[in-house]
């Protein structure tokens, strides 16, 4: 459904573009300006909490609204907006009524310009959200975070160019995923209102620092002492994982053309809970204050793991469901992989995050022999089967094709053929493709595993294909217990560089 509305938002904007094209200088202003659409969000530090937000556009028709989400309240969003009034250009009073799930009517006609206001109360946190409220709205002390669809009341589809400016108080900045407006970092353009609601930003007084390679942004908004004293580490981590995933992939993220982005932002707080979400190209992940290493290394890998799929999920997309195992699982094992790169594990911690992470969440999955991993839709009842399940086929393909080619080859090769065929397109990958290039790669038919342990319900031997590159596996009381063979010959010493991605 997002891919059509891109797909809409894509024609209809190219359709304006040349329709002001054709007209004179003097009408295509005219046009412009009936047609922007511009957003002012005032926080003032008095109250932190409330968002007083005004708008003005020309109506496409007669209906206010607030994106999907907070389906557990009678009135979604609309449940922390306040005071909402319309006027007409020269200041008088539109008539409003408010209809249920976030949505109002105004007694106007389109084309008609007006001028919205409203505040959103930022109280999101009284109320219980079942995905945790990383993805929704909160407080700190140091500044406020919001998604768009919490903030954003709307009117129409199409439209292009959305201006958002911030007043904010004097020692605090915006970090947000869009594009700057000029040189002044709290004015922005948005290109959709659905880039506008599928995103995060926090505003507030919180570090920032941002990475960029080639024209790609990778931006960070740190907030709490603690996190801001890791700053170094951060900064260290994200350019290490960012470098290894370019000079993996060949390039930097290229998604579909409908849907190009430059920018990424990254909110890391904290919180009583390790969490992370993402919206769009909108990172949101909550470190447990004072937590245990097990929750640091969840903040970290929630990072790596979301990252990675601005290629593998964004750069190339799957046709549908049935490869849910392949993007969620190849990129826990990337994940690990870069975090190894990069130093944060070494070779005893990666492997045992594999088990306790992961053969555990698989091998307790009460999918396993019952369901076959490519049932995507049960990817949030069963995260076993599927994260984990996926994750282990792409370590067996991993090493069998690099046990068949002496190391020449590798599931990096399968990336590579992915990101080079698809980065920039429409066009989707299909399940039998998969299995068509990984038999190409190893030149060894893989049928018969596919039937088996993808398309099939069948536990996958994991320690069976370990050992085939120089580890001594085994299962042992539902453990994944690794260990290297006492004397390894170089070539085997190569596969297990390869596989934690030395
Ligand atoms: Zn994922």
């Amino acid at each position: 459904m997002i891919k059509t509305l891109y797909s809409l938002v894509f024609i209809l904007s190219f359709g304006i573009a040349a329709t002001s094209f054709c007209n004179s200088d003097i009408s295509s202003n005219i046009i412009k300006q009936n047609d922007e659409i511009i957003y002012t969000v005032t926080i003032a530090s008095s109250s932190p909490k409330i968002a007083k937000v005004n708008a003005s556009f020309s109506l496409k028709d007669s209906l206010l609204y607030m994106d999907g989400g907070a389906q557990h309240l009678p009135d979604r969003w609309a449940t922390f907006v306040n005071n909402l009034e319309v006027t007409n250009t020269f200041g008088e009073p539109i008539k409003t009524e408010q209809l249920t799930a976030a949505q109002w009517k105004i007694h106007a006609s389109s084309g008609e310009r007006i001028n919205l206001t409203y505040e959103v109360k930022l109280d999101h946190e009284d109320h219980e959200w079942s995905g945790g409220i990383d993805g929704v709205a909160y407080a700190k002390e140091w500044g406020v975070f919001y998604t768009g669809r919490s903030l954003f009341v709307m009117n129409g589809e199409d439209r292009t160019r959305i201006l958002v400016h911030f007043i904010l108080p004097k020692d605090w900045k915006a970090t947000t995923p869009w594009e700057y407006l000029g040189d002044n970092n709290t004015s922005f353009v948005v290109s959709s209102l659905t880039e506008l609601t599928q995103s995060m930003f926090f505003a507030g007084s919180h570090y920032e620092f941002s990475i960029k390679r080639d024209d790609f942004e990778l931006i960070f908004a740190l907030g709490g002492e603690q996190i801001i004293s890791d700053k170094n580490e951060f900064e260290a981590l994200a350019e290490g994982v960012f470098d290894y995933y370019i000079q993996l992939m060949g390039g930097i993220p290229n998604p579909a053309p409908e849907n190009k982005f430059k920018k990424v932002v990254v909110i890391i707080n904290p919180a009583n809970v390790t969490d992370g979400e993402v919206v769009g190209n909108s990172i949101s992940i909550l470190i447990e204050e004072n937590g245990d290493q097990m929750s640091e290394m969840i903040s970290r890998f929630i990072f790596a793991h979301e990252f990675f799929h601005l290629w593998n999920g964004k750069s190339f997309t799957p046709v549908n469901e049935d490869m849910e195992w392949f993007k969620e699982g190849f990129t826990n094992y990337y994940t690990l992989k870069s975090l190894h790169h990069v130093g944060f594990l070494n070779d005893q911690s990666f492997l045992a995050v594999l088990n306790n992470l992961f053969y555990q969440r698989y091998i307790n999955d009460t999918g396993v022999g019952q369901l076959s991993m490519s049932n995507g839709a049960e990817k949030h009842g069963h995260w076993g089967l599927i994260y984990g399940g996926g994750l282990f086929v792409g370590i067996s393909q991993d090493m069998i094709i690099r046990k068949a080619t002496g190391n020449k080859k590798s599931i990096d090769d399968l990336m590579r053929q992915l990101y080079k065929k698809y980065g920039g397109t429409n066009e989707y990958y299909t399940l039998a493709e998969l299995q068509q290039l990984m038999s190409e790669l190893s030149g060894i038919e893989q049928t018969s595993f596919f039937n088996e342990y993808v398309k099939g319900v069948k536990e996958i031997p994991i320690a069976d294909y370990l050992n085939l590159i120089g580890f001594d596996a085994k299962i042992n009381n539902q453990q994944l217990v690794i260990s290297k063979k006492e004397s390894l010959t170089p070539l085997q010493q190569s596969f297990i560089d390869g596989f934690y991605g030395k």
